[in-house]
This record gives structure tokens, C-alpha cells and sequence, in this order.
């Protein structure tokens, strides 16, 4: 497994249901790498494409969309973290907002997800946050408190896990909570449990060249899941170079 504590901060482009052959030769020969090694940089293709990026990599990691709750069995169209694990993914997003919306997970499914990632050595980056509803009702905390209680597995620590803090209402919107906001529950998430303390906390909702270093130099924040963004490589270059 990645020895997470090797990096000060984590860009992890999502490039959600996107990319061709193509598109990834491309942006691998355009993109150019930070300098500073203690950044780490992980793209995130869609799965078909993992093994090709994986035999082409240079300079930065792999991370998977999703990954199955089985270990294996008869589950069709299912990809485990077995299989993950040997085509040499180091990273899984999990329990991302579009997949808890659009293919109903739930917490109790991220978590085991997330606990077969930890047995196969790759960092599970679990995302949490709440809906706009959420937030006007002011519920916010309570949400994510009980998204970090159900869907983080008792075997993840700050060596083996990654949290993702993404508002939903701040996903491919171009809204942004203030930068106080995103300390603030950065803050709350570390200090509500101490098993958190330790954690790289990273931010995502409409990260841009623009706002990164605002966001990714806040006290709390580890770094920054990049959706929209990342797909451009002279924007994502921009934003993984200072
Ligand atoms: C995401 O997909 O996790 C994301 C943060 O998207 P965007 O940067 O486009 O808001």
C-alpha cells in the first residue's frame, strides 16, 4: 500500500464516465508533473481503462471509480478489489454522491467496499457530504456524522484511508461553501472522533485552477478531489503545480 504519510497533499482528478484511448494518450503526454514529489497526484479513468493507464503511467498514481462489496461469486458486471489489486490500482473512490444517488448506495455497502479495498493494499478515498436540503436545514454535521460512522470500516486508519468531503450541492455546479465553511467541517469531521484526528481530509465541489490553492492551503485540508477540472490538461497541469 501507498505510505500515505509520504505526502503533504492528494489531487485526485475523477474523470467520472469520460475518456477514450485517445483522450488518455493525450492528456498523459500533455500534463506535466509538480516538481514537489511530497504531491500526490492520482487519476481516477473509468475501469476499462485502468490496466492501459496502469502500463503507462509516469510519475502518477491509479485509483479506481468504484469497486465491488464482494469478494467475488456470481455478481455480473461486478469488478473486485482482487482484480483491482492485480492490475496494480493504488487508489478506490468510494460512496461518491453520484453513486449513492443514481445507484443507491448506501452506507453499509461503502464500508464493506471499502474494508475488501483496505484487505487488497489500495486506499479507499471515501466521500461523504450533504445535499443542499441538508444544509438549509442546517443538518449538515449530523450527516456527515453519520456517513463517518456507518460507511468507514473499523479496520481503516490514517495510514490505510483517505475522506473525501464533497457537499453535493457543490458537485459540477461552480458553487463552492466559503473557505471558512470548508475548515470548519474539515475541523468537525477530525475532532468529532479521535480515530479521525490523523486523517488526510480532502475537499471536492468545483475545484478549479483558480481556487485551489485558496482551498487545498486551509489548515484542515489535505488536498482536493477534482471532477469537471480535471479532464482539461492544461487546467488540472495548473492545478497540481502550486
Ligand atoms: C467530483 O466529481 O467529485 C467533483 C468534485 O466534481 P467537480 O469538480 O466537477 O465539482
Amino acid at each position: 500500500m501507498i505510505k500515505l504519510d509520504n505526502f503533504s497533499s492528494f489531487f485526485v482528478a475523477n474523470w467520472k464516465l469520460n475518456g477514450n484511448f485517445k483522450f488518455i494518450d493525450q492528456f498523459i503526454s500533455k500534463i506535466s508533473l509538480p516538481k514537489d514529489s511530497s504531491k500526490c497526484v492520482v487519476i481516477c479513468p473509468t475501469s476499462i481503462y485502468l490496466d492501459y493507464i496502469s502500463k503507462n503511467k509516469m510519475g502518477f498514481y491509479l485509483g479506481a471509480q468504484n469497486v465491488s462489496q464482494h469478494k467475488d461469486g456470481a455478481f455480473t458486471g461486478e469488478i473486485s478489489a482482487d482484480s483491482l489489486d492485480d492490475i496494480n490500482v493504488d487508489f478506490c473512490i468510494v460512496g461518491h454522491s453520484e453513486r449513492r444517488q443514481f445507484f443507491f448506495e448506501k452506507n453499509e455497502e461503502i464500508n464493506h467496499k471499502s474494508e475488501n479495498l483496505i484487505k487488497n493494499n489500495i486506499v479507499p478515498i471515501i466521500c461523504i457530504g450533504e445535499t443542499l436540503e441538508d444544509k438549509k436545514k442546517g443538518i449538515t454535521n449530523d450527516i456527515l456524522e453519520e456517513q463517518l460512522k456507518k460507511s468507514i470500516p473499523i479496520s481503516s486508519n490514517f495510514e490505510n484511508s483517505i475522506i473525501a468531503y464533497e457537499p453535493v450541492w457543490a458537485i459540477g455546479t461552480g458553487l463552492t461553501p466559503t473557505n471558512d465553511e470548508i475548515n470548519d467541517t474539515h475541523s468537525f469531521i477530525r475532532e468529532h472522533n479521535a480515530k479521525f484526528n490523523k486523517f488526510k481530509i480532502i475537499y471536492g465541489g468545483s475545484v478549479k485552477a483558480n481556487n485551489v490553492n485558496e482551498i487545498t492551503s486551509l489548515l484542515n485540508v489535505d488536498g482536493a478531489l477534482i471532477g469537471g477540472a480535471s479532464l482539461k490538461s492544461d487546467e488540472f497541469t495548473k492545478i497540481i503545480q502550486d
